[in-house]
């Protein structure tokens, strides 16, 4: 499972990305293709959920059926702000899942990650964390979360985004070699002031309608 990327080639997701590109786009369908992206790759990310089997009544029969042994313990962390666009849909998909904060911002000058704001749900150790960022670009948030997480030894850590470029990837994976990326797409490079190329400019200021 080391360095493991996977890009979720649904119709659906590629079809909803080229319309979360094009700058002619406005914020409120931006936001609404962004919640209902969350749903689609919450889909794909969560197939290998564990099930457990519960004895239940038909209106006809009983049965043993398949029902989710995790759910609960499920914890989504958002890197704020653009990972809450992400959150809603997936939110909506599993909604007994609990969720955490992270509070992350990038220096413009030095790209580098500065923290203003940390909260997670209790017990830690027994949840599985799917961390979500649309945006992988120089990884530093990423890595930055990631490592605040393992401070707290979830059992299991992923990572989704929408967006990934392979410098990022890679700075990613050479400091958690151990956290599967989820992604929708891996774009071309960054350029010099951190941006996705191709992208889709900056995701907190599209959502947020704050360019
Ligand atoms: N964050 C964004 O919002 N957009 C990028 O292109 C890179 C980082």
């Amino acid at each position: 499972m080391k360095n493991q990327v996977t890009v979720i080639e649904h119709p659906l997701v590629q079809h909803k990305l080229t319309l979360i590109r094009q700058k002619k786009t406005s914020t409120a369908i931006f936001r609404q293709l962004f919640k209902e992206i969350g749903m689609l790759l919450a889909y794909e990310v969560t197939r290998d959920l564990p099930l457990k089997y519960e004895k239940i009544e038909t209106p006809v029969a009983t049965m043993k059926a398949p029902i989710l042994a995790s759910e609960k313990k499920m914890v989504i962390v958002s890197i704020m702000r653009a990972g809450q666009g992400l959150l809603d849909g997936i939110l909506e998909l599993i909604p007994s899942a609990s969720v955490g904060h992270i509070g992350l911002y990038r220096d413009p000058t030095s790209l580098l990650t500065i923290e203003y704001y940390f909260k997670l749900p209790h017990d830690m150790d027994q949840r599985d964390v799917l961390i979500v960022d649309p945006m992988l670009a120089t990884g530093n948030s990423a890595i930055a979360a990631v490592d605040r997480l393992k401070e707290v030894s979830p059992k299991s850590i992923k990572f989704l985004c929408l967006l990934a470029v392979p410098e990022g990837i890679q700075h990613f994976h050479e400091q958690h070699p151990d956290v599967p990326i989820y992604t929708a797409a891996i774009d071309e490079h960054l350029d010099e002031y951190g941006y996705i190329i191709p992208g889709l400019g900056d995701a907190g200021d599209r959502l947020y309608g704050t360019q």
